[in-house]
């Protein structure tokens, strides 16, 4: 993916796809003192762009860092990258690090922080699942306590479970994995937020110690919006059992539908079929 035509903004500028590098001993790569954005552009207008923006400041500032570009300066670079490459429909992924520099220690307040927006074509998350419903394994690792990491961030270090957990799915035949949270209630896919419906009103668990994404908080105001009762609460998880049907948030994942997680089956009915097909005009009007 390295070795390609394109053009990827790199700390102000734009660069050629190949010549977006950083360092061996960039600090981000030694201690995940990293935060990043996964956006999507669709007709040319990048969904709730601004408000990712503001994450992306935010979970830096979290990290103790600070974002060297305003929100104006970010939505600039982003659709700077989209031109460049000639997208109108394109995943789009800004990301701010500290960088390599004199202190190759914990402690990295000498190191610049760097930023770059890069984007690609991407289809969808979860491929032919988007339509059948996903299967979930249940991952072995849990969201973390928020007193253990700053669990509101969107930062590489959240990831490294999450990848472990996704391969671990993957390895057993299904697309990703369903994560508890240090308590043990039922927290989030490893890049993705859950919902439940059960007697025509929808579950979702508190998010309290993982990212209470854009995407999440989008579809609860199109419930909302339908008089549909949302109700945000600790899911213990035995609850699965009694759910009918399930369904993934995230900007990659949309709105996916979920047929099983780990033995409990769920049907793609009708509420889950109108919320992922609301959500696709939604991010295109
Ligand atoms: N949880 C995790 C761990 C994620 O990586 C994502 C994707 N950013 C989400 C939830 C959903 O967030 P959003 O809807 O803002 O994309």
């Amino acid at each position: 993916y390295d070795d390609r035509d394109g053009k990827i903004w790199m700390n102000g500028k734009l660069v050629d796809w190949r010549d977006a590098k950083v360092h061996v001993l960039t600090h981000a790569l030694h201690y995940a003192s990293s935060v990043f954005e996964g956006e999507r552009c669709y007709n040319g207008t990048i969904f709730k762009s601004v408000q990712h923006s503001e994450r992306l400041r935010n979970s830096a500032n979290l990290l103790d860092f600070d974002v060297p570009y305003s929100v104006e300066e970010l939505e600039k670079a982003k659709y700077d990258v989209l031109t460049a490459n000639g997208w109108t429909d394109a995943y789009v992924r800004a990301i701010a690090w500290r960088g390599a520099g004199e202190d190759m220690g914990v402690a990295s307040r000498n190191n610049p922080v760097q930023v770059a927006v890069a984007a690609w074509e991407w289809g969808n998350y979860y491929g032919d699942a988007k339509m059948k419903g996903a299967k979930l394994d249940i991952a072995k690792w849990r969201r973390p306590d928020p007193a253990t990491i700053p669990c509101e961030a969107k930062a590489a270090g959240l990831y490294m479970i999450c990848t472990m957990s996704k391969h671990a799915a993957e390895d057993k035949g299904c697309s990703d994995a369903m994560m508890f949270d240090y308590r043990g209630y039922v927290a989030e896919a490893t890049g993705a937020n859950i919902f439940f419906v059960k007697n025509g009103e929808v579950h979702t668990p508190k998010p309290d110690c993982f990212l209470n994404g854009i995407t999440r908080q989008t579809v609860i105001g199109m419930l909302k919006e339908r008089g549909i009762t949302v109700t945000e609460r600790h899911i213990m998880p035995e609850e699965l059992e009694s759910f009918e049907q399930c369904w993934l948030t995230g900007t990659a994942a949309e709105v996916t539908p979920v047929g099983q997680i780990g033995d409990y089956k769920f049907e793609v009915g009708a509420l889950t079929r109108d919320i992922s097909e609301s959500y696709e005009k939604l991010v295109r009007s």
